[in-house]
């Protein structure tokens, strides 16, 4: 059985008082005994130590937005895995649809990244998914394929019980679009496929896929009832407790059966 997962991507958003206040408020709602969801939060990078500060010992972890590929050096700007296992990261996102459309990051480039996020430890979030132009044109499978292809090259299949994939269709993300149930699911068919042709029938069943776009918590019950959709990435909903909150409770409640 696939535990749930819940994640919320703030993004470049809040300050170090209203993303401490937000904390303070999951700290509160999510049991600390919580064991049927894994709840992550993922702040901005100047805020990491002080968010896992506050939820520290509750469950709740944290984990960084991005990684470098390079080792601690002469990189200005950039944040090493070193780093991020250092101020308490679980995880970290690579590949998200905004590194990849907004800031040109390759699926080559994603790959170099997930296998320094996997040697330093780190729990990866993969994240993949299609532009609605590539929807339209019937291509999401073949994104998809390449997106995971380049993504995961060289990666072995010991590697899977660090790696969660997330299916983020661009045109869902930050737009009030959703993908229905039926279009999610569907696409976590053919990445549990995917990962069945690729890999192995156990790896298939074990990794995690999570659902990314417009959660909300009025749509999340229906998309993590979905067979093959195991947890939540969320953007816009995540800076919310009012929002974050009933996302994971109904984790909480459909894995209680
Ligand atoms: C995201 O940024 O990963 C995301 C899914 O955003 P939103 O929930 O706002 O669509």
């Amino acid at each position: 059985m696939r535990r749930f997962l819940v994640a919320g991507n703030w993004k470049m958003n809040t300050t170090k008082a209203s993303g401490s206040q937000l904390a303070q408020a999951l700290v509160a709602e999510v049991p600390k005994e919580n064991q049927a969801v894994e709840v992550l939060v993922c702040p901005p990078f100047p805020y990491l130590t002080t968010i896992g500060e506050i939820v520290k010992g509750t469950g709740i972890g944290i984990g960084a937005q991005n990684c470098s590929h390079e080792a601690p050096g002469a990189f200005t700007g950039e944040t090493a895995t070193e780093m991020l296992s250092d101020v308490g990261c679980r995880s970290v996102l690579i590949g998200h649809s905004e590194r990849r459309h907004i800031l040109k990051e390759t699926d080559a480039d994603i790959n170099l990244k997930v296998k320094k996020a996997l040697a330093a430890g780190l729990q990866v979030v993969l994240c993949v998914g299609e532009l609605q132009s590539e929807r339209e044109s019937e291509q999401t499978d073949a994104v998809l394929d390449t997106q995971m292809t380049g993504g995961l090259a060289e990666i072995d299949a010991a590697a899977f019980d660090q790696i969660v994939i997330a299916y983020e269709p661009v045109w869902a993300i930050g737009t009030g679009l959703t993908a229905s149930p039926e279009q999610a699911e569907s696409a976590h068919q053919y990445l549990r496929n995917w990962l069945k042709s690729h890999y192995s029938s156990e790896i298939a069943d074990a990794t995690r896929i999570l659902y990314g776009g417009s959660v909300k918590p009025d749509n999340a019950k229906e998309l993590l009832s979905q067979e093959n959709v195991d947890g939540a990435l969320v953007g816009g909903a995540s800076l919310k407790a009012e929002q974050f909150i009933p996302i994971i409770q109904a984790a909480v409640e459909l894995s209680a059966g």
